[in-house]
């Protein structure tokens, strides 16, 4: 495995087949969020690129080899690109921690699983059928095709790059569609890595996938409406989303999106608490809360309300901080300048709005374990669910208690927010474990665990959490259009004029 870049690696983008860096010769610095140095120099694309990326995918798409593989031969690169991610797992993780800050444990454990959503969507590749449709008109045999929607954007926030990419790019090209990726301007390392150990390796035709790095207002831009575009794919923050969705729009796009959360993580009197008191832990300091499914709503039945917060503020003391690159550390910096001090300002909104602060609240530095971009693990109590930290998302290590009476209440504060991505229920009732799941407006539900996820079931949000899903069976739809097929076999076409042989629009 090779060593990760300790002096200023300079990167080059992957365009039709070939690395070069942006026109305009610009490049921008990537920051080791523990040490706050740089570390990389990344090319920083406009539109110039963008256009050149996107007129390849759609000459990609149109001509060449890839069009003429059969879906057979697109799961066999499939399932080569998986055991590609197999060997430069290790590697590919490390990266992300250099450019993201999260702990190793995490993204090692995400780039071992990784490899699943390539050889799954490869398996899947080969079983995308259309359908024989009766109709009443005798004459005619209908049937229905499903294709690639053609060339697609597929833009990534910082979190967990390489996952993210995989919800897209696998069932992409498992639907024999061209792609251009945009990583987000923080992380763009890894996915550049991968595309010369993974996608180069593999022997990806050229122009079929593209990469193009840069900031959201230009490059993130000019490729959502580009005109060669047929769909873009987003995850990201969901004001973010927003404008993307009505960018894309207005030439017709077909849009999905993966956006923000505010999840409720629900603790009933009848749970096993250690087990509850672990899983309100992992679900919102594992990922130093930066994945939008932290459960960063504790909902805590009032009978056990203060037992509980002083078990969970126990364990929750003991974190582990320190460099994201060990495995012992348990906690790691928060990702980005700007969201380091957002996280910050969040604290000081939370203590102003009368939340009662039991851990934490304030930045994290050596003397702690922490570095330069830290915050301290921090729990407020007595949070009403109408206070901007009950209400926004955080995006960091920060839990609100909320105290609940029954099952009712307990419902009405957890679907009383915009979003609706996740959400977790404590309980030890069966019936409970029924009626919850059923009543919680979110797209994924987790009983007595949190966090679970897999390339096999689909995951995506309600309100203004997302549009569209993505995994499992249903994650190929968004790659997919439908067309309907009508072969008359009547004798003879009728004249117009003189009867009507089928109903006409
Ligand atoms: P962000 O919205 O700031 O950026 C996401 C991506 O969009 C980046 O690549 C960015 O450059 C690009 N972008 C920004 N402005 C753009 C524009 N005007 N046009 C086109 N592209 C643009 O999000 P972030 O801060 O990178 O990531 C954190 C957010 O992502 C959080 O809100 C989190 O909840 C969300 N997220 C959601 C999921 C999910 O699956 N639902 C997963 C991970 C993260």
């Amino acid at each position: 495995m090779q060593d990760v870049p300790t002096k200023l690696k300079k990167y080059q983008v992957y365009i039709d087949g070939k690395w070069c860096d942006a026109a305009s010769g610009k490049t921008f610095e990537t920051i080791d969020p523990y040490t706050g140095e740089p570390w990389a120099l990344i090319p920083e694309c406009d539109a110039v690129d963008v256009d050149r990326a996107c007129e390849a995918a759609s000459r990609a798409f149109e001509s060449g080899p890839w069009p003429r593989m059969t879906q057979t031969e697109r799961g066999r690169l499939l399932r080569k690109i998986a055991g590609l991610i197999e060997k430069h797992g290790e590697y590919l993780a490390q990266i992300e921690v250099k450019d993201n800050g999260k702990l190793i444990s995490e993204m090692a454990a995400q780039l071992k699983y990784l490899p699943e959503w390539y050889y799954y969507y490869g398996g899947l590749a080969d079983k995308i059928t259309g359908m024989v449709v009766p109709v009443d008109k005798p004459d005619h045999f209908t049937y229905t095709l499903r294709e690639p929607v053609g060339v697609c954007a597929l833009i990534i926030p910082w979190n967990s790059p390489l996952l993210l990419v995989g919800f897209k790019l696998a069932p992409a090209l498992a639907a024999g569609c061209t792609v251009v990726i945009k990583p987000s301007e923080y992380t763009s390392a890894s996915l550049l890595e991968f595309m010369k150990l993974v996608i180069e390796e593999a022997g990806v035709p050229p122009g079929v996938v593209n990469v193009v790095t840069g900031f959201g207002a230009t490059t993130g831009e000019a490729l959502v409406t580009h005109p060669k575009v047929a769909k873009v794919a987003f995850t990201g923050g969901s004001a973010t989303g927003s404008r993307v969705a009505s960018l894309a729009s207005a030439s017709f796009k077909k849009v999905s999106l993966e956006l923000g959360g505010k999840s409720p993580n629900i603790v009933f009197d009848d749970c096993i608490i250690d087990e509850a008191v672990n899983g309100a832990i992992s679900g919102i300091f594992a990922a130093t809360g930066q994945t939008c499914v932290a459960g960063s709503r504790l909902l805590v039945q009032e009978s056990i309300h203060d037992e509980f917060v002083e078990r969970l503020v126990s364990v929750a003391k003991t974190a582990k901080l320190g460099n994201p690159m060990s495995y012992e550390t348990q906690v790691g910096p928060v990702t980005t300048p700007p969201q380091y001090q957002k996280v910050l300002n969040y604290i000081e909104i939370a203590k102003n709005e009368g939340a009662k602060c039991v851990l934490g609240g304030g930045p994290a530095g050596p003397e702690m374990g922490g570095g330069k971009y830290f915050v301290q693990p921090t729990i407020f109590t007595d949070v009403d669910n109408k206070m901007r930290i009950a209400q926004e998302e955080v995006f960091g290590p920060v839990l609100s208690v909320i105290k609940f009476k029954d099952e009712e209440d307990a419902i009405r504060i957890a679907n009383d927010v915009i979003y609706g991505l996740a959400a977790g229920v404590w309980t030890q009732s069966v019936k409970r474990a029924t009626i919850m799941p059923r009543r919680i407006r979110a797209g994924t539900i987790w009983v007595n665990t949190y966090r679970a996820m897999s390339f096999t079931m689909p995951f995506g949000g309600f309100k203004s959490s997302g549009v569209g899903r993505e995994n499992g069976i249903t994650g190929i739809d968004e790659y997919l259009e439908t067309k309907s097929v009508w072969i008359s076999t009547a004798p003879n076409t009728g004249n117009p004029f003189v009867m009507k042989t089928a109903v006409q629009s």
